[in-house]
């Protein structure tokens, strides 16, 4: 077990700031005060793991990283059970996807012992960060950058890898379900490329099809095939699932070019366990539009740690849009599976499967 160097901030948050700060802090704007930092050098690997007051980065701009883009993240959150204890869920899921990233873009890969143990020591450092109230949780968000000072175009020899911590509340606003651009001429990921790695490029390149989804009044996009534009890949930054008039959960399968959802992946295996039919098969998006209008699909949600699961109102294109169920409500096969996911991760339902990891503070 390597041990973490702890430096407190001499200027910690007080308590009356702190509450101020949580009470309302949505997503991804209010921090921790310290953060959890990893290096990496070829030929002397990991080292200087410790925990520091959070801080801005110095780095060369001649720094790798902002020329070629090698960077991976990751998005997990730690719960505050009815009794006070944190637990995480399913970090061991994060470690191994962040690891199958690094390889992708030719990263080093950091050991799942080094990725938990960062989480932890920045975890027991900033405890009092972790929110108590149902809706809210301490979204952790490890990642990684390349840092070696070279301007050549190669696989770079040093590494730093972060994690910061950020109570959040819900992540989109309101509680209604959202309508979904389909985005016609982008795409995000082609089959041989890095759609199935977590790295902030995929995210570079789906902002302009997100700026056209708020042109036309959506506020989330979604990917169809690179190859033929026919079948649903996800939404680019969460995973897409579609309830059927029989009950029946289906989502499209993994195929190289759709992130591996850890939402997704246990929505799957609980709703097998709760007794429905969950199946992963090709959805055309024309064979959805006619499904949604008919009412052979009644339900449709996205999925993902942020959001966990978000009920989606309607899906429109340039042709025209259709509205899943009411369009407005969420659907209750939508609600079953939220609540039951929920439950699960704060340590309120029994876990089955092994999922929930409590942490010792
Ligand atoms: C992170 C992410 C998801 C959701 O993954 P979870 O592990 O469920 O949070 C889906 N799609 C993309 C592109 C992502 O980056």
């Amino acid at each position: 077990m390597v041990e973490f160097t702890v430096e407190q901030t001499t200027r910690p948050t007080s308590a009356e700031q702190r509450a101020a700060l949580m009470a309302d802090p949505k997503f991804g704007r209010v921090f921790t005060d310290h953060m959890a930092v990893i290096r990496y050098k070829d030929g002397q690997g990991w080292y200087d793991a410790k925990i520091i007051p959070r801080q801005p980065l110095q780095i060369d701009p001649a720094s790798t990283v902002l020329h070629y883009g090698q960077e991976i993240f990751e998005g997990l959150k730690a719960y505050r059970g009815k009794d006070g204890a944190v637990s995480l869920f399913r970090p061991e899921a994060n470690a191994a996807r962040f690891v199958a990233s690094a390889r992708r873009l030719s990263m080093a890969e950091l050991p799942e012992e080094l990725f938990l143990g960062a989480i932890k020591a920045l975890l027991k450092v900033d405890r009092d960060w972790v929110p108590a109230e149902a809706e809210k949780s301490l979204y952790l968000r490890p990642f990684m950058i390349s840092n070696e000072v070279f301007l050549g175009v190669k696989r770079a020899n040093e590494y730093l890898f972060i994690v910061l911590a950020s109570p959040v509340g819900g992540y989109f606003s309101g509680n209604g379900s959202i309508p979904v651009w389909v985005s016609e001429h982008y795409t995000r990921a082609a089959i041989g490329g890095t759609g199935e790695a977590k790295c902030g490029g995929n995210y570079a390149s789906s902002l302009l099809p997100q700026q056209e989804a708020s042109d036309n009044g959506c506020s989330q996009v979604l990917f169809l095939d690179a190859k033929e534009r026919r079948f649903i890949d996800e939404m680019g930054g969460m995973n897409v699932m579609f309830v059927r008039k029989d009950g029946s959960v289906v989502t499209p399968p993994l195929g190289g070019t759709i992130l591996r959802g850890i939402t997704r992946d246990s929505i799957l295996k609980l709703g097998r366990h709760m007794g429905l039919t969950m199946v992963e098969e090709p959805l055309a998006i024309e064979d959805v539009f006619k499904a949604a209008a008919t009412g052979d699909i009644t339900e449709a949600f996205a999925c993902g740690t942020a959001a966990v699961i978000s009920p989606i109102g309607e899906f429109r294109r340039k042709a025209g849009s259709v509205a899943f169920g009411d369009g407005k409500t969420a659907g209750p096969v939508t609600m079953k599976l939220r609540n039951a996911l929920c439950g699960l991760q704060r340590g309120e339902e029994a876990d089955p499967f092994g999922w929930v990891h409590p942490v010792a503070l």
